[in-house]
């Protein structure tokens, strides 16, 4: 490969690295319900497994590529292998009578049209929008509402590009599932770089923006030079971090090595770096086994040789890390490759959850005794935390006060600014599994923020 990126060191090792050593996949190649029966590794399942995917795969999204298949997944292990669990459709992530009804149409060959139909159907009943993410936040520019971007917290703008709006592969916990499965009307979606531009040059506080997708990393460096070029701009001086949201170091680590384009994204991004910008690659690894393969490693070291802060972050969820070890081990290779552990989330109440959702008393008590077998370095992930609708909250711990057993909560982040840090608690309830479950303890009706947050949605109707 060519040697193209400034950074002295990283020309100097580059030259050594024979890129296409560090992996058997080069060429992305995807596979979606359509091309299911081509994935040769799923002839070791039995029909009845390879079945049951395939029924869940009419409901939920579902893309794999073959770097996934062939380096992630440990097929001797399937099905309980996490990468597995992490992309190809359970049984279980549906109610038993939505499988029923799909299993039946697809064993009578019912057409596309009707399973199309009972699909959307069963959507409804999985929550396509938490947290109230699509009313309450979009920003407006000159009169029009800018549905691409989300601007909740004060300092922070997310964008979602719309040449970013699908991922190298799909997670089955997706809590943004729902724009994956072909409904437009689902979608956030933005063709206009200039508005992001527009509006953020008359916004000062914001500091913080946030590309996010599907997953942004899937453009190519074209359309990304022309986001981010202006960001070099004495307009645009006041936006000091661009923070990028991204699986692709689990899915397609080639973005960063061997892609045609990666040099110029390295060379873009060590651009915006030495011009003082902050970019950090927000990754998304929810098992040490996806940062194990050459690719991902050289990937990383190319991304902090640009001058690239990596932060890793990802929810704790049943069938893939609900283990503190599983969290030791991840934590701890992550600050040796220079990673910075940033959040562990609790899985949100969309999409899959019934199959990976774990009570908030167990996601505090993975999340605890995971903290306390790492060093400080690794103890900057912060959680268990659920973002919900007036922020991001944390379960700090778990006391008895009074006689009453309650958890303690704060806001990380909180649509008041105001309300972060102020401790707060509630009622202990051993099945909790989201903030809407939880009741305030000592015999208060409500929570201190809800009336603020009730005021905020405007109808009054608060969405968790
Ligand atoms: C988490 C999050 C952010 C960033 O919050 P930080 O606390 O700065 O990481 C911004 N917007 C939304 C909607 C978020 O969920």
């Amino acid at each position: 490969m060519t040697v193209t990126t400034q950074n002295p060191a990283v020309a100097q090792v580059d030259s050594s690295v024979n890129t296409e050593s560090l992996t058997q996949v080069t060429r992305y190649k995807v596979y979606t319900q359509r091309q299911f029966d081509k994935i040769e590794p799923l002839k070791r399942l039995s029909p009845e497994q390879r079945f049951e995917i395939e029924v869940v795969a009419n409901v939920l999204p579902f893309r794999v590529n073959e770097y996934v298949i062939q380096e992630l997944i440990n097929w001797d292990n399937v099905p309980n292998d996490p990468v597995f669990q992490l992309t190809f459709p359970q049984r279980g992530m549906i109610a038993p009578e939505d499988y029923d009804r799909m299993a039946d149409l697809i064993k009578r060959g019912a057409d596309r049209k009707e399973i199309t139909q009972l699909a959307s159907e069963i959507h409804g009943h999985l929550n396509p929008h938490p947290a109230g993410q699509q009313e309450m936040n979009v920003p407006v520019y000159e009169g029009e509402p800018l549905g691409g971007m989300q601007h909740k917290y004060r300092e922070t703008v997310l964008f979602f590009p719309s040449q970013g709006q699908v991922c190298h592969s799909y997670c089955t916990f997706c809590f943004r599932w729902a724009q994956f499965v072909g409904n437009t009307e689902l979608r956030f979606a933005s063709h206009e770089a200039e508005k992001l531009h527009g509006y953020l040059k008359n916004e000062p506080e914001v500091t913080d923006l946030l590309f996010t997708g599907g997953d942004p990393m899937v453009m190519r460096t074209r359309h990304w030079e022309n986001y981010l070029e202006p960001f070099l701009t004495p307009e645009l001086e006041h936006v000091q971090t661009i923070r990028i949201g991204t699986k692709s170091l689990t899915f397609w680590p080639q973005r960063y090595v061997t892609d045609e384009d990666a040099d110029d994204l390295l060379r873009l991004l060590e651009r915006l770096v030495n011009q003082g910008k902050h970019i950090a690659l927000m990754a998304h690894f929810n098992h040490w086994q996806e940062m194990q393969t050459p690719i991902v490693r050289e990937a990383i070291r190319r991304l902090r040789d640009a001058g690239v802060v990596i932060r890793a972050q990802a929810p704790l969820i049943d069938h893939i890390n609900n283990d503190p070890d599983i969290w030791v081990r991840m934590w701890h290779e992550q600050v040796q490759m220079g990673i910075i552990p940033y959040y562990m989330f609790v899985e949100r109440d969309t999409g899959a959850k019934r199959y990976f959702e774990l009570p908030l008393a167990r996601t505090h008590e993975v999340y605890q005794q995971a903290i306390q077998k790492v060093s400080g370095l690794a103890r900057t992930a912060r959680g268990p935390s659920m973002s919900a609708g007036p922020g991001k909250v944390e379960i700090q711990g778990i006391t008895e006060i009074n006689g009453e057993k309650v958890f303690v909560l704060r806001f990380i982040q909180g649509r008041n600014p105001d309300w972060v840090q102020r401790p707060f608690f509630a009622k202990y309830d051993p099945e909790a599994t989201w903030l809407d479950d939880l009741k305030p303890a000592f015999g208060a009706d409500k929570f201190f923020f809800e009336d603020e947050y009730a005021q905020m949605a405007g109808d009054g109707k608060i969405i968790y």
